[in-house]
C-alpha cells in the first residue's frame, strides 16, 4: 500500500518489530516517513546521522500503577503513562489524555506527533504526552480528585517547569488540572506553576488557553481557504465531537460568519439546520457534563445515535474528537456532498485512507499537528507568562495565537512548494518540522 523510500523501509520494520501491536503509533511514524523520503533524497545527511531512526525512539517512557479508592470503598487500579520523547528544542511538553482506551502505544503516537507540533509553533518546547485508562465518564466530582490527586503523587517525580511539562487533552480539562497542580504542590512544597498548563485564570493560566485549540485551528483553515479564495463566511460546517478543541472551533467558525450545522459526542450527532446554540452546548457539555442527545431534546434538533456524522452535507469539516474517526467511508461522503476543505483539529483523525481520497478529489487538508498547534502554542505563552510572573489580556493574547497560526500555515505552504508539492501541507509540516528537530539533535551531538 505505501511506497517508503526504500532507505527508509527498513528503520520503518524496525519501528513494527520494536513497538509490537501499538498500531497508532506505527500510523503515525508512516505518515511522517512517507513525507521524509523527499527529504533524505533532498539532503542525505540526515539519513547518515541515523536521526530519523532517533527521532522514532523516545527519550524516556514512564508506566506505573495508578490505585485509588471509590465512592463505595472499592480498590481500583488504573495505569498512568507518561512518554517522554524528544527534548531536543525544550522541555517535554504535551497533554494528558484519561480515556478507558489509553495504551502505550496511543501515548508514544500522541507524543511522537507532539513532536514536530511542537517545533511548529517556533516556540521552545520539546514533545511528549501521558495519560491513563481511566474513564472520567460517570465518576463523581470526589473520585476524579482522588483519581488525580494518586496519578500525580508517581507523575511529580517525572515532571517539572524545566523538564516535562504536562497539559490537558481527552477527559482532562481544567477541573482535571487544578487536582493535578494542587497535589504536585502539596508534595513538592513549591509553587511552581509552569509545571502544568490549562490552569485556572485567578491561579496563573493564561487567557486564550481554553479556546486556544479551536480558534487556531479555525484560524490555519481560514488561512488556508484565503489561499484559494474562499473564506468561513456564508459556509455549511460540520464539526465532529462536542468537546474542548470542538466547542471553541464551532465558536470561531461562527464569529466568521459561517453556520456550524452538527456536532457530535461518542454516542451520536445532532443535526441542527439553523446553526448550533453554543450557550445550550457550553451548558450541556461544560456544565452538565450531559450527553448530547440532551442538547437535541432541548433544542428540538434532530439527532441520529451512532451513525456517521460525515453524511451530513457541508463545505468545510472540522473532525475534533479523536483518531480515526474520518475513515474512507466518510471521506468519500464528504467528497461526494461537495466539501472543499477538511481541517483536523482532533489529533490523526483520518485515517490514511481519508487522507489519499480527500487529496485526489482536490479537497484542501490540513493535517492535525499544524492546524490544531494553536493548544500548545498559547500553553508555551502560559509558561512565559508564569516565568515573567505576568498575565496578558485576552486580546493581546489571541493575537499572538493568530500570528503564530498564520506563521505555521505559511511555514508548511512555504515548505510544501520547497520540495515541489504545492498545497501539500502534510508533507509541509512533516518535512519543515523534522528539519529544525533533526538540526538540533545534530548540533547537540549524538543524543
Ligand atoms: P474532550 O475530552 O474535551 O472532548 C472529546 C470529544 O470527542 C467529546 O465530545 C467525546 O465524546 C469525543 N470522543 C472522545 N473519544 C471518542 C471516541 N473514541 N469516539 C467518538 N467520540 C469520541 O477532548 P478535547 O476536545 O481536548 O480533544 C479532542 C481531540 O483534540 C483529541 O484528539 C485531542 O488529542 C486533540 N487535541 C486537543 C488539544 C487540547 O488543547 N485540548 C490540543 C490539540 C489536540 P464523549 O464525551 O462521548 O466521550
Amino acid at each position: 500500500m505505501h511506497h517508503l523510500d526504500p532507505a527508509l523501509q527498513p528503520l520503518y520494520e524496525q519501528v513494527l518489530q520494536r513497538n509490537p501491536g501499538e498500531t497508532e503509533f506505527h500510523q503515525a511514524v508512516l505518515e511522517v516517513l512517507d513525507s521524509l523520503g523527499t527529504v533524505v533524497r533532498k539532503h542525505p545527511g540526515y539519513a547518515d546521522a541515523r536521526v530519523i531512526a532517533r527521532v522514532c525512539e523516545p527519550e524516556r517512557q514512564i508506566i506505573f500503577r495508578v490505585p485509588w479508592v471509590d465512592d463505595q470503598g472499592r480498590i481500583e487500579i488504573n495505569r498512568g503513562f507518561r512518554v517522554e520523547f524528544n527534548s531536543a528544542l525544550g522541555p517535554y511538553k504535551g497533554g494528558l489524555r484519561f480515556h478507558p482506551s489509553v495504551l502505550l502505544g496511543t501515548v508514544k503516537f500522541l507524543g511522537f506527533e507532539q513532536i514536530f507540533k511542537n517545533a511548529l509553533t517556533g516556540l521552545p518546547i520539546g514533545g511528549g504526552k501521558g495519560g491513563s485508562d481511566f474513564d472520567p465518564k460517570g465518576r463523581s466530582e470526589m473520585e476524579v480528585m482522588r483519581f488525580c490527586q494518586s496519578f500525580m503523587t508517581e507523575l511529580y517525580r517525572h515532571i517539572g517547569e524545566y523538564t516535562d511539562v504536562p497539559a490537558g487533552d481527552i477527559g482532562v480539562g481544567g477541573r482535571e488540572i487544578g487536582y493535578l497542580f494542587g497535589q504536585y504542590k502539596r508534595i513538592t512544597n513549591r509553587y511552581e506553576s509552569a509545571v502544568l498548563t490549562g490552569k485556572g485564570l485567578g491561579w496563573g493560566g493564561s487567557q486564550v488557553r481554553r479556546e486556544a485549540t479551536g480558534y487556531g485551528l479555525v484560524y490555519f483553515v481560514e488561512e488556508m481557504l484565503h489561499s484559494k479564495g474562499g473564506s468561513f463566511d456564508g459556509q455549511r460546517v460540520v464539526v465532529s465531537g462536542s468537546g474542548n478543541v470542538a466547542i471553541y472551533a464551532i465558536e470561531k467558525v461562527h464569529q466568521l460568519g459561517g453556520t456550524v450545522v452538527a456536532c457530535s459526542d461518542s454516542s451520536g450527532y445532532v443535526v441542527d439546520e439553523r446553526g448550533i446554540d453554543l450557550e445550550l452546548l457550553k451548558d450541556v457539555k461544560e456544565v452538565r457534563r450531559a450527553r448530547i442527545s440532551e442538547y437535541a431534546q432541548e433544542r428540538g434538533a434532530q439527532y441520529v445515535a451512532g451513525g456517521s456524522i460525515w453524511d451530513v452535507p457541508c463545505k468545510v469539516a472540522l473532525p475534533c474528537a479523536t483518531q480515526n474517526e474520518l475513515d474512507d467511508d466518510g471521506a468519500l461522503a464528504l467528497v461526494k456532498n461537495g466539501c472543499v476543505a477538511v481541517g483536523e483539529g482532533a489529533n490523526m483523525p483520518a485515517t490514511p485512507e481519508a487522507v489519499r481520497i480527500l487529496r485526489e478529489a482536490g479537497v484542501l487538508f490540513a493535517p492535525g499537528k499544524a492546524a490544531n498547534a494553536g493548544g500548545v502554542a498559547t500553553s508555551a505563552l502560559e509558561m512565559q507568562q508564569n516565568a515573567s510572573r505576568d498575565s496578558w489580556t485576552f486580546e493581546h493574547t489571541e493575537e499572538r495565537l493568530a500570528e503564530i497560526m498564520r506563521g505555521i500555515h505559511e511555514r508548511c505552504a512555504a515548505t510544501a512548494e520547497e520540495y515541489d508539492v504545492p498545497g501539500n501541507y502534510v508533507l509541509g509540516a512533516n518535512a519543515s518540522a523534522f528539519v529544525q528537530v533533526a538540526d538540533a539533535m545534530i548540533a547537540q551531538g549524538v543524543i
